[in-house]
This record gives C-alpha cells, sequence and structure tokens, in this order.
C-alpha cells in the first residue's frame, strides 16, 4: 500500500571514519540530526565558514566512476554510498559533516553508515515526505547502457539492474529485481561492495590513486573470484550496483515512485535520469512539496 509517510532524522549524532579511496586520506564524517525540510546536506566543517553543499542534483558535477557534489568553491567526493544509506533507511534530513572532500570508502558498501545512522536512532518528524511517481517511461542511454523510468503500478518502488561485465572474468552476468524498504536494503543490499577487475585496479593505483586500499576494503577480481576476501552474496556486484542508483535517485530530493529499469548504467546514466524525472514532475504534478 502506498502511504504517504513523514520526514524523519536521526536523534543523536554518529560518526563514520575512514579513509578516501581516491584520495587515500584520513576523514572523519559526522551525521547529525536536523529540521523538517532541511533535506541531506554536507557541511565541509574544514574549510573556513562551514560551507554548505546541499545533497541535490543541481549540485552534482560529473566525474568517472563516482558522484561527487559541489557548490560554488566547496565539494564532496565519492557520497554515493552515503547517499544511499540515507535514501534507504529513509533519513530525510541530515547534516554530514566532514573534513574531508572525500567520503570514508570503509569496506566498499553503505553498511557502515546504515549501521551509524540506526544506532544513532532514526525518528519520524511532524511533515510529510515529498514524493514524485514517475507517470511516463523515460529511458536514456544506447544499446551498450541505459537505465529506463517507469511507472510502478504497486505503488512502490522497484529497482532492476542487468550487469554485464562479459566472458573471461569471475564477475559475468548478473540480474536482480528488488522492490525497495528500509528493511530490505539493511539486509540485502546495503552490505553488497564496491568491484573492480583485476586490472582496472591496477590502471588506478598506476595513476596514483587508491594507494592505501588493499584486497580487503573492497572487491577485486582475477579470473577465479575475488582476490583475497569472500563475496557477502553470491551476486553481490549486482546488488552494489542497485545500491549504486539507489544514491543516485535520493539527489532527487524527495521519494520517486517508479519501476527503475538499468542495463549496465553508472553514475552518469543515473544523475541524468533524476534530472529528467524532475523536469517532467514539474511539468505534470503538484508533488506535496518542491524536490530539489
Ligand atoms: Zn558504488
Amino acid at each position: 500500500m502506498d502511504v504517504t509517510r513523514n520526514q524523519r532524522t536521526i536523534s543523536a549524532p554518529a560518526t563514520v571514519e575512514g579513509v578516501g579511496y581516491w584520495s587515500s586520506r584520513d576523514v572523519r564524517l559526522e551525521f547529525r540530526p536536523a529540521a523538517i525540510d532541511t533535506g541531506i546536506v554536507f557541511v565541509r566543517g574544514d574549510l573556513p565558514g562551514s560551507p554548505r553543499i546541499p545533497a541535490t542534483i543541481a549540485n552534482r558535477t560529473e566525474t568517472p566512476l563516482r558522484t561527487v557534489l559541489r557548490s560554488g568553491a566547496a565539494g564532496v567526493d565519492m557520497i554515493e554510498h552515503v547517499m544511499a544509506a540515507m535514501a534507504g533507511t529513509q533519513v530525510d534530513n541530515c547534516e554530514i559533516w566532514v573534513n574531508q572532500a572525500e567520503m570514508p570508502g570503509c569496506d566498499g558498501s553503505a553498511l557502515p553508515f546504515v549501521e551509524a545512522l540506526q544506532k544513532a536512532g532514526i525518528v519520524e518528524q511532524s511533515a510529510k515526505r515529498a514524493k514524485l511517481h514517475v507517470r511516463h517511461v523515460t529511458r536514456l542511454g544506447d544499446e551498450r547502457s541505459w537505465i529506463e523510468a517507469r511507472p510502478s503500478w504497486s505503488g512502490r518502488t522497484v529497482v532492476q539492474y542487468e550487469l554485464d561485465y562479459g566472458g573471461g572474468n569471475a564477475i559475468g552476468r548478473q540480474s536482480l529485481e528488488i522492490l525497495l524498504s528500509p528493511r530490505f536494503f539493511h539486509l540485502n543490499l546495503a552490505p553488497s561492495r564496491t568491484f573492480m577487475l583485476e586490472s582496472e585496479a591496477a590502471a588506478l593505483q598506476a595513476q596514483g590513486l587508491g594507494l592505501r586500499t588493499t584486497f580487503q576494503d573492497l572487491l577485486v577480481f582475477d579470473a577465479q573470484g575475488p582476490i583475497n576476501n569472500v563475496l557477502r552474496f553470491p551476486d553481490e556486484c549486482v546488488r552494489h550496483k542497485i545500491v549504486d542508483i539507489i544514491g543516485d535517485l535520493a539527489l532527487a530530493g524527495c521519494d520517486l515512485v517508479g519501476h527503475f529499469v538499468a542495463y549496465r548504467s553508472g553514475h552518469r546514466l543515473n544523475g541524468d535520469l533524476v534530472r529528467a524525472i524532475l523536469a517532467e514532475g514539474e511539468a505534470g504534478q503538484t508533488p506535496l512539496k518542491r524536490c530539489a
């Protein structure tokens, strides 16, 4: 049943510390409670004046392989797993204070962020959460990679992903369709980790990136499987791609109710889809409150 829910925040601050995958820098992240209609706002506590960077699609800056936000001179980097944790646990209003641009990589999953939010306690607020129903079919991309938004006949959000790494490696093809709920997200999606092929990891390290990242910090696959690591789910890779989509769709700033189908899509296409859905929403309906 499609019940309009109340906005939520956390009842106390919570911290996550770690190392940025790309920057190799130590970072401390603190989730703080926030008032109704604040949305998710990153705050660069390390910069003069503590600049605020709202997590909206308008602040998204295209960067390969990850999601980056920028507002004025300040930016935050690799936010997609943090945003997936916010959307997956339905924490709508939160300030996220950081002392570096890049979020902690942790184990490559959204789980450390989900656990920190759950430990702090998630509380309802006395205002409704804006939501936007997908009314039309919108498809972006080409035959190599695409993403599509369709109306959801159940009134629930469904995400379907097909991963295709071709042959000759241990990732191969995986597909999964999920019905999104906080409990399902916590148990079945949040633990799934970032992954790449050994050749991709070597190319990044040759550029001086990920120098403090080990085979235990994410999944690196050779022809046999993950190197020095054990899968948490047989289809962990496709689960992680769904986590990335959930994090990217969260930049809408409201609940998107739709059936999302993707084939090999990445952060750029996911972000473009959010823009297209918001444009359609503004033209066709009045949400409870304007989305981002
Ligand atoms: Zn990811």
